[in-house]
């Protein structure tokens, strides 16, 4: 009898090699399995008889093969079978390439379905490759077909046949984590159902219902998770720290701090005073000058005496803000170091001994700040810079510290308030609402590829002038799970390199690269060894290159709005006039609006309020810079309404069961989805 932890060799049809395959996939047990979605689907319910058949339209055809079908090698390694099938409307030529086995298979007299490209016209059609299976088997035609996400070794026939034989090894076996009364209250199909239909939906209809049960429900489990840790957190307290005299660290600073800045630092001066750890998470635009805010609050930290620790998501991140904050904190008496996983193992010591007589106030490093061999004298603040790297989970493992430090969360992605609350519900928001003054505005246009020797003609004025460009590519999304953005990195630098600029300097990086690699990339960028940097989307968020004054994005259309204004932030960071160049062939309504957006304001909260109203939230919950746990279906589709629905439900539920004792299935699944144990959800 399988239950859902079942490994999913033993599902009929996988079997050792399969299940290995699926492995890559993340697919281990049944319910991984079920839990599978597809990516989008392919409608196959149309029939046609043969004469009505539409060149370059995709149909099913129910037609008798008339004759034996015929194999012909046209040459080595290619070979052609070929069958005649009929319907009384007309005849239907089909050939299929190198489907040796299909003559043998394919049987005068009788007759099958043929899903395919029809090409042709009156009443000889022709069909090259379709999908072929007996008229009584219904698989692959005749209804909407899922098409997922693959990997070597599963094909998405193997993918279908194992989803449709995993769902029907847990009929009558999967416990609904909503609990009865929610489902109802809410108008959500039953979980049974769901499933079934969001692999093999009947109709449009009942996949949205599917959808919109299975999204309910995955945000209503988030929802409960993250009140679950807010409810933790209030209950904890620490030694308030004492008001703090900061005049003179306004007073060393080359500028003065915008109103939002103090706004911020206000706000988390109250925080230090609460006696209870601060969870809080600064949202501000790139540029609006986060770091200072950062720094504030350590000073304050350190005169209270208490270290601080400021985690950057890359070492070369890190060793910026080092380079940046250490003569302005140390003039101050704060003392700073350095900490690298590259560091000589000598000074790695020096380091920590610092930081565990105490006598350091402030260390600048990655994530590994908080593993277990740092130890601090008195930790009472971390610092996460761009916390999309900084899940709850992190969270969680930094109260586990003992010390339950405060923890200052800062963010360049905006977030709509509305989405803000509702995803980082276990976290207080401020945000820096405005930039310094005189910032300059990055003149950003929207064109066509026909334009694209003008932009090299005005890359090469640019870099003749002294300026570096970033050129982002965007990635064919192929049929794997994991797109290889590599290729398109390296293949679109290359042809830069050799075909337009070939007396100037291209490099590229991209997501397989390591970390290593690309800092090393990315050092050389900034010290101006590198005219042209190619990417796909990671140019790594924070960089400071002021030299660089071109962003050139192809394909503009696949990224979110949010994305592009991330991207565009990477240049305009100096004294030069910058400007952005959003290449898109896509001459849709939607499209050009959004490239609109983008042209016409430079602010980010602003960009992406546009954004939610036009794409709705799941863009927010795809991009995962939020550090939440992955949503499986939220990323495909979910409106702001069904948002709030869901975190009323959960209210609801916690205040009437806030130990979640009459739903168990609701528990289990919220601590799975946090992969806490329970006691930290507690
Ligand atoms: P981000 O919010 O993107 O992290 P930074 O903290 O790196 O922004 O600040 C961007 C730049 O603006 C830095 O060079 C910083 O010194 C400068 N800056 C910060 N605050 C102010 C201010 N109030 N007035 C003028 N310049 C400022
Ligand atoms: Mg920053």
């Amino acid at each position: 009898m399988p239950d859902l932890t079942t490994d999913v060799r033993y599902i009929k049809g996988v079997g050792e090699q399969r299940a290995k395959s699926l492995l890559k996939l993340n697919i281990r047990t049944l319910q991984d399995l079920i839990s599978y979605f597809p990516r989008s689907y392919d409608d196959r319910r149309a029939f046609r008889c043969i004469s009505d058949l539409q060149p370059g339209e995709s149909a099913c055809v129910k037609a008798m093969v008339a004759a034996p079908p015929t194999l012909n090698r046209i040459r080595r390694g290619l070979e052609l079978v070929k069958l005649r099938a009929v319907d009384g409307s007309g005849t239907l030529d089909v050939t299929f390439f190198n489907q040796v086995y299909l003559k043998d298979s394919l049987h005068p007299g009788e007759t099958y379905i043929f899903y395919g490209k029809a090409e042709g016209a009156h009443l000889r059609k022709t069909m090259t490759n379709p999908l072929v299976e007996r008229e009584d088997s219904r698989g692959l035609t005749g209804r909407i077909v899922p098409v997922y996400p693959l990997t070597a070794g599963i094909s998405q026939g193997t993918m279908v046949k194992a989803i449709e034989q995993g769902l029907s090894a847990c009929s009558g076996l999967l416990p609904d984590p909503l609990p009865e009364e929610v489902r109802t209250a809410h108008h959500l199909c039953r979980i049974e159902y769901a499933y079934r239909q969001i692999h093999f939906p009947d109709d449009e209809e009942q996949l949205a219902g599917a959808r919109r049960r299975l999204v309910f429900e995955e945000l209503f489990l988030l929802a409960i998770g993250l009140k679950k840790l807010r409810r933790r957190r209030d209950v904890l307290t620490c030694p308030p720290y004492a008001g703090t005299d900061l005049s003179d660290f306004y007073a060393r600073l080359p500028f003065s701090l915008t109103g939002a800045q103090r706004k911020v630092i206000g706000e988390i001066l109250s925080d230090f005073s609460a006696g209870r750890p601060m969870n809080r998470l600064v949202q501000g635009d790139v540029g609006s000058g986060k770091t200072m805010v950062a720094a504030a609050a350590i000073v304050c930290a350190a005169r209270n005496g208490k270290q601080a620790a400021l985690m950057a998501p890359t070492e070369i991140l890190a060793e910026q803000h080092y380079r940046g904050l250490s003569p302005l904190l140390e003039s101050l008496g704060v003392t700073c170091s350095l900490l690298t996983g590259g560091m000589p193992a000598k000074t790695r010591r020096a380091v920590l001994a610092g930081l565990q007589s105490g006598e350091t106030h402030l260390v600048i490093g990655t994530h590994a700040l908080i593993s277990a061999d740092v130890e601090y004298a008195g930790l009472g603040l971390v610092v996460a810079d761009e916390q999309h790297r900084f899940g709850v989970n992190q969270r969680a493992a930094l109260s586990a510290k003992g010390e339950r430090p405060h923890l200052l969360v800062m963010s360049a992605t905006p977030i709509p308030r509305t989405l803000a609350l509702m995803i980082y519900g276990d976290l207080d928001v401020s945000v820096i609402s405005e930039l310094p003054p005189g910032r300059q505005k990055i003149d950003t246009f929207a064109v066509t590829s026909a334009y694209h020797q003008r932009i090299y003609n005005f890359l090469r004025k640019e870099i003749a002038a002294g300026r570096q460009a970033y050129v982002i590519c965007s990635m064919v999304e192929e049929n794997d799970a994991i797109p290889d953005d590599r290729k398109a990195a390296a293949e679109y630098a290359g042809m830069l390199q050799t075909q337009i600029f070939p007396d100037l300097r291209v490099d590229c990086v991209h997501g397989r690269m390591k970390p290593k690699e690309k800092d090393k990339v990315m050092s050389a960028f900034a010290a101006g060894e590198i005219h042209i940097l190619v990417s796909t989307t990671v140019v790594e968020v924070g960089v400071d290159v002021p030299n660089a004054t071109v962003m050139v994005v192809e394909d503009a259309d696949r990224f979110g709005l949010s994305q592009l204004h991330q991207l565009r932030g990477r240049v305009g960071r100096g004294e030069h006039k910058s400007y952005c160049i959003l290449i898109s062939d896509n001459r849709s309504e939607e499209s050009r609006a959004r490239l609109k957006i983008m042209a016409q304001t430079g602010d980010g909260f602003k960009i992406a309020e546009e954004d939610l109203r036009l794409r709705g939230p799941g863009d927010f919950f795809g991009q995962r810079q939020h550090g939440l746990p992955a949503l499986k279906v939220a990323d495909l589709s979910c409106d702001m309404s069904l948002l709030h629905e869901a975190q009323q439900a959960a209210e609801e539920l916690l205040r009437q069961d806030p130990e979640l004792r009459g739903c168990p299935v609701t528990a289990q699944r919220v601590r799975q989805m946090f992969e806490l144990n329970a006691d930290t959800l507690n």
